[in-house]
């Protein structure tokens, strides 16, 4: 079953328009870390049941995955989790999607998001197998905030050190994420854009979101990005460059000074749904078309189904993307009597499961 030529060309689009450029694959949903907003250790104690080995998708599943969405316009893949360098010989997984070309030859470009824990010890292999950049999530340089944050009491002089190592290794240009909770990270701000600034990183500080079920978010728990740019530009002034491109999350701010530049991600203040090119795969292979999705299509039965070949399961992933309006954080912000206002009635799934 050969693809439309326009298909071919051009990709996939959604139903409000939207091609398919990014996919998210998260590899495990197990981490090293209990981070208070995203797997706060009051549901993800010791009891908590992961997923057993022979839930996750394998790497050849994966990778075909991952084939059939560069030939409908994926150009980008980030790997996420839970931690993604948990996940075991993750280099041969980055190996196979290194080889992956887009229809016009082209190679994809290979991110991953990581909390730095393990950098150290991984980033030259990473960068061997053919990673091409990390985001480093790092929330306080503080170390006793950075312990509290993790929960998990990991010194924050470990993830500094991983990051150096990324750098080292040419996994640049590297960027870091902070996320901003208010009343417990705010004082790190400016710190965090002191240490960064002139060092070629891109600091990005994401607005605390409602993300999931378990981690008790409310709305003034999120520190608008309005005010984060005003206290970084008060001691370091800043002037407004926008975006690369329309679907990337993060507004861009440079330093007047020359330092280089910072971006504030407002998924709940200023929703940047219209330009949304992500989709997201789970780590036992459910896509998702949002972050906030309560329901995702299983493509490890897919996978898994011998009568299913390459073209076919290229042709399902078209036609989901095809059905997709998906526009969770534009609707967040509408009054509840609006009917397109999200009702909250279904169960979301967890940051950690489906990775950021
Ligand atoms: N463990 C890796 C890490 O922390 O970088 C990758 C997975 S983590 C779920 C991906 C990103 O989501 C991290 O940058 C994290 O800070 C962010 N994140 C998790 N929960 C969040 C929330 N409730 N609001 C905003 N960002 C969140
Ligand atoms: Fe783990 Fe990342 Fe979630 Fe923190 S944000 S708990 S490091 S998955
Ligand atoms: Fe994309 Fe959903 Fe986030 Fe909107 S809410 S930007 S559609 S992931």
């Amino acid at each position: 079953m050969a693809l439309p030529v326009a298909m071919a060309q051009q990709g996939v689009r959604d139903r409000l328009d939207r091609p398919m450029r990014d996919l998210r694959i998260s590899v495990t949903d197990r981490c090293n870390f209990r981070c208070v907003y995203c797997m706060p250790k009051a549901t993800f104690g010791k009891d908590f049941a992961f997923l057993p080995q022979q839930s996750l998708l394998r790497f050849e599943e994966i990778e075909r995955i991952a084939r059939a969405g560069a030939a409908l316009g994926v150009r980008k893949i980030r790997l996420t989790g839970g931690e993604p360098l948990l996940r075991k010989n993750i280099e041969q997984l980055i190996e196979k999607l290194a080889a992956i070309r887009t229809p016009d030859g082209r190679s994809l470009e290979l991110a991953m998001t990581t909390n730095g824990a393990l950098l150290r010890r991984k980033a030259r292999s990473l960068a061997d197998a053919g990673l091409n950049r990390v985001t480093v999530s790092l929330d306080a340089l503080d170390d006793a905030i950075f312990r509290g944050m993790n929960d998990v009491d990991f010194p924050v002089a470990d993830v500094l050190d991983g990051i150096d190592a990324a750098r080292e290794a040419g996994l640049a240009p590297l960027k870091i994420n902070m996320v901003v909770k208010r009343g417990v990270n705010e004082d790190q701000i400016l710190p965090m854009a002191r240490y960064f600034h002139g060092s070629g990183a891109i600091l990005r500080f994401i607005e605390y979101m409602d993300v999931g079920e378990t981690n008790g978010w409310q709305r003034d728990h999120t520190l608008p990005s309005r005010n984060i740019i005003d206290t970084v530009g008060a001691a370091l002034p800043l002037i407004p460059v926008g975006r690369h491109h329309a679907s990337e999350p993060a507004e861009r701010w440079r330093y007047v000074d020359g330092g280089g530049e910072i971006g504030v991600i407002s998924s709940v203040t200023h929703a940047f749904c219209g330009d949304c090119t992500r989709a997201r795969l789970s780590t036992e292979g459910a896509l998702y078309h949002c972050l906030f999705a309560t329901r995702g299509y299983d493509l490890r039965a897919l996978v898994r189904d011998p009568s299913v070949d390459d073209a076919q399961l290229t042709a399902v992933l078209a036609g989901l993307w095809q059905g997709r309006d998906d526009r969770y954080s534009e609707l967040r912000g509408r009054q509840p009597a609006d009917p397109a206002a999200p009702k909250g009635n279904a169960r979301r799934i967890e940051m950690s499961y489906i990775g950021g």
